[in-house]
């Protein structure tokens, strides 16, 4: 028998403004509180009709560095620090209104909406959440890049990933594993923050993207290491690696428990793994195993 916990949502509207990363533009999002079973839900308020977006892995459209979800003609982009910050969390159902497509960028971490919706609070719900216990071992991916789902003998969610830039690099080896909670969340992913290579974000900006994040407002890794930038943690590039799966797992819409390992897996096989998973059978709710 597996304990469940039950869902939980906000209980007061929480705001954060920032700049979209790759758009450059200036955004505001809202949380606001939801009913149980609704699940976390986008709605463009700047868009006729206020479109409704769901976070399911069904809406995820595929685009290289990051998360971005589409239904009907309205997209959302960039989500998975949001999305990190409210699994993190263990916030189950929220509306997020937004007045543009891609979330703010902030620091690159998921600090800024963790600190928004705790100040919100944090209410729980009377219904269970829905969870999917891994009952068999699923890999996919290549010798390269790899990402497994594994049983495990406890009712834990732990997530370990390994990073490997090659010892040429200053980003070097990381491996870090976690048991997921919102303490451990909050105490050792959600400050971490996103990063790039100097030449990736150059070639960024000679395209046009970027044009208004600095290297203050993320990890630039030039030569020597983050350029105009001081590290949070020594390994904080694996950190916000694992802060990103929390985010894409949290596409699967209920609490994912077994062991999960990745080496060198981006957004692309993380979806896909939540995909594999949830093709597996059902979800239960309440105290049985899934069937
Ligand atoms: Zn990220």
């Amino acid at each position: 028998m597996i304990p469940t916990r039950n869902q939980r949502t906000i209980a007061d509207p929480a705001v954060v403004r920032g700049i979209g990363y790759w758009s450059g533009r200036d955004v505001r999002v809202e949380f606001r509180g939801a009913e149980v079973d609704c699940g976390i839900v986008f709605i463009r308020d700047d868009l006729e009709g206020c479109p409704r977006i769901a976070a399911s892995v069904a809406n995820r459209t595929e685009t290289p560095l990051r998360t971005n979800l589409q239904s009907g003609g309205a997209t959302v982009e960039m989500i998975e620090h949001v999305m990190a910050a409210l699994a993190g969390l263990q916030i189950d159902n929220c509306q997020i209104r937004v007045n543009q497509p891609e979330m703010p960028g902030c620091d690159g971490s998921s600090m800024p909406f963790v600190e928004a919706l705790l100040g919100a609070g944090i209410v729980e719900q009377d219904a269970p959440r829905t969870q999917r216990v891994i009952r068999r071992t699923i890999r996919l991916g290549n010798e390269e890049s790899w990402i497994e789902a594994r049983p495990c003998c406890s009712s834990k969610t732990i997530l370990q990933y390994e990073l490997d830039y090659g010892s040429g690099s200053p980003i070097g080896q990381q491996t870090l594993d976690i048991v997921l909670s919102p303490k451990s969340f909050c105490n050792s992913l959600a400050a971490s923050r996103t990063f790039v290579l100097e030449h990736e974000a150059v070639a960024f900006q000679a395209r046009g993207l970027g044009r208004r994040a600095t290297c203050k407002d993320l990890l630039v890794f030039g030569a020597e290491g983050p350029i105009d930038n001081r590290l949070r943690f020594p390994d904080e590039c694996v950190r916000h690696k694992l802060l990103d799966m929390v985010g894409d797992f949290a596409l699967a819409g209920c609490d994912l428990i077994g062991r999960f390992l990745a080496y060198r897996s981006g957004h692309r096989l993380n979806a896909e793994l939540v995909r594999a998973v949830m093709a597996e059978g059902k979800c239960c709710k309440g105290l049985k195993r899934c069937a």
